[in-house]
């Protein structure tokens, strides 16, 4: 076959796009209707009636009509007050948290120049420049690094899914890293790092550091105050997982030089006024959340135990609204599968391979859900002993 009659068989798509990103899959959501959702870590909780309306009378005054304020400034205000944003660091806003993240991966993607370098650790002048973070970790990054043409390195987590320091200092050594992720607590782990050795892997960063605080209404430790001390440390934050996923807003946190320069590539309007106002409404309303994750990191633990008593599992320790349970070997899939027949929806990790195989990932919900998620847990294990 010629070339040219090679293309034309070619569609557009297959001509056009980019190979490496004809090669990724879509992220996939299943559909949940009708079924017990703990695959996604939202907060099972809603608001009061009360609550409820005088929200929606909130949105009565929206000039839907009109471009929102484009730096959200009354929202930004707001964040600053209830998270303890030191008055320095600056702040940017992002539909979700993952915009952030691809915005801040777009801002560093692309080769170095050779007068960048730093001291001839890398010694070819146009090196693509790379993402360091750990694995198994939240599959964004590798997606992000992936579409924006960056190299990808994940450092592997020890078999307990704790974090092997050695390894990573090392990795960073090795590639210096523009952006080195760490997602505090993980995902889809659950633990939490040791403080002391986050601190030490933003020390030896020649790059950005972006500490990932997705889960941290659930561990209520946060890197915040280092961003004192560390200019090249960025904290991440979503509302998403407290009880906002529908808003779609996460915040940036790190020098306002760095904030700045985000904020040239963000396109404007990103946070649509709807957003604007109901996350400034629901943070005047904070404490109703801090009710809400205090009874989710409550049923965590009754979960956690309730999850311990099998023996043919192993679980793993959570300071997240998830947790992450390793079943007997080959067992995941059929156990999965019987929960979604008994109307439960949960996340099948098993599927990712590695270290994740055999895995399976339970998002905490209300008190019934959780029980009935337990109960079908139950029968689950038991069918699949005995057609076995
Ligand atoms: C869920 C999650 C995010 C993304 O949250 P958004 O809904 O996009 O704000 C980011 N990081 C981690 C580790 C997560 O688990």
């Amino acid at each position: 076959m010629s070339a040219d009659a090679n293309d034309q068989c070619m569609s557009v798509a297959q001509q056009w796009i980019r190979p490496e990103i004809r090669e990724l899959s879509a992220y996939h959501v299943p559909d949940a209707s009708g079924l017990i959702k703990l695959d996604a870590m939202e907060n099972p909780y809603s608001w009061p009636e009360q609550l409820v309306d005088q929200w929606l009378e909130s949105l009565r005054g929206a000039a839907i009509n009109r471009y929102p304020d484009p730096d959200a400034r009354q929202l930004v205000d707001d964040l600053r007050d209830v998270y303890a944003i030191p008055q320095q660091a600056g702040i940017l806003l992002g539909n979700g948290s993952d915009e952030l993240i691809q915005l801040i991966t777009m801002a560093v993607s692309g080769s170095m120049s050779s007068g960048s370098m730093s001291s001839g650790s890398i010694s070819e002048s146009n090196a693509t420049r790379t993402i360091v973070t750990l694995e198994p970790g939240f599959s964004m990054y590798r997606m992000i690094a992936t579409f924006t043409g960056m190299d990808y390195v994940g450092v592997p987590l020890r078999n307990d899914f704790t974090l092997d320091l050695e390894s990573l200092l090392a990795a960073i050594e090795t590639h210096q890293p523009a952006v080195v992720f760490i997602a505090y607590p993980n995902n889809p782990t659950g633990n939490l790092f040791d403080l002391e050795d986050v601190r030490q892997v933003i020390e030896v960063s020649p790059g950005m550091v972006v500490v990932d605080e997705a889960y941290f209404a659930f561990a209520g430790t946060t890197v915040m105050p280092l961003l004192d001390q560390y200019e090249n440390l960025l904290v991440l934050r979503t509302l998403s997982k407290m009880g906002l996923a529908g808003l779609r807003l996460g915040f940036l946190a790190a020098s306002s030089e760095c904030i700045e320069e985000f904020n040239k590539i963000r396109l404007p309007y990103n946070i649509n006024i709807l957003t604007q106002i109901s996350a400034s409404f629901a943070l005047q309303h904070h404490d109703i959340f801090e009710q809400q994750t205090a009874c989710l990191r409550k049923d965590r633990e009754s979960l956690l135990s309730a999850l311990s008593t099998h023996a043919s599992l192993t679980v793993y320790p959570s300071q997240a609204n998830f947790i992450l349970f390793r079943t007997a070997q080959g067992q995941a899939e059929q156990i999965f599968d019987h929960l979604l027949e008994q109307g439960v929806l949960i996340k099948n990790l098993h599927k990712s391979g590695g270290a994740l195989l055999d895995c399976l990932r339970v998002t905490v919900g209300t008190a019934e859900e959780n029980d009935a998620f337990l109960q079908a847990l139950n029968s689950a294990l038991i069918d699949v002993v005995e057609t076995r």
